[in-house]
């Protein structure tokens, strides 16, 4: 397997807005942990978790899903007092830069604005910006119902829409002191509504990736990237993939239209499907990422390090790394780690049943044991 010299390690970094050095011995250029930020309680226990776990297992890249849970002064209205402060997020990244992680703060937009049974904040706070007004939220809501209800959108062409949000993008980002921020942009199921007066006619490929280029061009402004999760740019019938982890909602088309220089976080849990190499040969970068299944989870770091080795430098290139996900909280998470708790029951029949610390841990030793491809 070829092997990239240190420096173009440096620079692949560098072209991702990392800010990690890439370790000959250690595995791909990003070796991440998704998980959702702390609470404030828990903040001091995080820190020591980054310099004592993280750290030493090869860990480079950390994104947090913040969301809303930040006492916002950009715009008061948004503000959570109780999350996590501006004092909080400067104990995270001391840890992080001491540790050399780079660190990525997310808020999810677009879609993920509610769950069946309760709306997010941005949506409670702003409900002018839902695009489905007309779908009421209900407990006990099962997929699939009517309304094709699984989380509400905010329409990306309301005309205050992006004055509300970009500012919190701008306030997390300086925060973290980051370089890049996640937008999600996964599951977006309510996109161009046929009855929203905005977007009701429009292409829906056009808007997502409308709504992209906004995000990114923001960022882009303050030389910042963007990262996303990669579904709603991968055909769900194509590939087989389905509705979840790819889109059969005629987004999928962006996947040509979006900027070239946001980073994709390409998300399959439970099979190592190839659309890494897809994206690659589109011209975006990837990440490969898995949840809850170890085998799946050490597949894609092989396939990932195997494809490398075999691509000419511009596709290699763009073949970043592999970034474990956890979806059951982030102190669900550090209980079952230090084993105050078992591994969390399976709370919904489409994910598959295993244990995300397993298969952190699974792949941060299969990482530290690889060569630096
Ligand atoms: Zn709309």
């Amino acid at each position: 397997m070829a092997r990239v010299p240190f420096a173009l390690g440096l620079f692949l970094l560098a072209a991702v807005g990392a800010r990690a050095a890439d370790t000959p011995g250690s595995g791909p250029p990003v070796r991440g942990l998704f998980i959702a930020a702390p609470s404030p309680g828990r903040v001091d226990e995080f820190v020591k978790f980054i310099d004592e776990e993280l750290a030493p297992r090869g860990v480079n890249t950390l994104i947090l899903g913040v969301n809303y849970e930040y006492q916002f002064a950009s715009r008061s209205e948004m503000a959570d007092p109780h999350g996590l402060s501006k004092g909080d997020v400067a104990k995270l990244v001391a840890s992080c830069r001491k540790a050399k992680i780079h660190l990525i703060p997310q808020i999810n937009l677009l879609g993920h604005q509610s769950w069946a049974d309760h709306l997010g904040r941005l949506l409670s706070v702003h409900p002018e910006l839902d695009e489905t007004p007309w779908v009421k939220l209900a407990p006990n809501v099962k997929w699939p119902n009517p309304d094709r209800l699984y989380c509400k959108s905010y329409c990306p062409r309301h005309p205050q829409v992006h004055e509300i949000v970009f500012p919190l993008i701008d306030e997390i980002c300086d925060a973290f002191e980051s370089d890049a921020f996640h937008a999600g942009l996964d599951e977006v199921f309510y996109l161009g509504e046929e009855k929203c007066p905005r977007c009701g006619k429009a292409d829906k490929a056009e808007l997502f990736a409308d709504e992209v280029k906004a995000i990114r061009d923001r960022l882009a402004s303050k030389n910042r990237k963007l990262w996303i999760w990669g579904d709603r740019l991968l055909d769900g019938d194509t590939t087989g993939l389905g509705e979840w982890e790819a889109s059969t909602n005629q987004t999928s088309r962006a996947i040509d239209l979006v900027p070239k220089d946001i980073i994709i976080c390409d998300w399959h849990y439970e099979q190592a499907a190839p659309t890494p190499s897809l994206f690659a040969l589109k011209g975006l970068s990837v990440v490969a990422c898995p949840w809850r299944k170890s085998d799946v989870a050490l597949r894609q770091l092989r396939d990932m390090q195997d494809i490398r080795g075999q691509s000419p430098a511009p596709t290699r290139d763009r073949l970043l790394g592999v970034m474990q996900t956890s979806w059951n909280g982030c102190d669900s998470f550090l209980d079952e780690f230090y084993g105050r708790k078992k591994p969390a029951a399976t709370e919904k029949p489409r994910r598959p049943r295993g244990s995300e610390v397993e298969c952190f841990k699974a792949l941060a030793d299969a990482w530290k044991s690889k060569p630096s491809s």
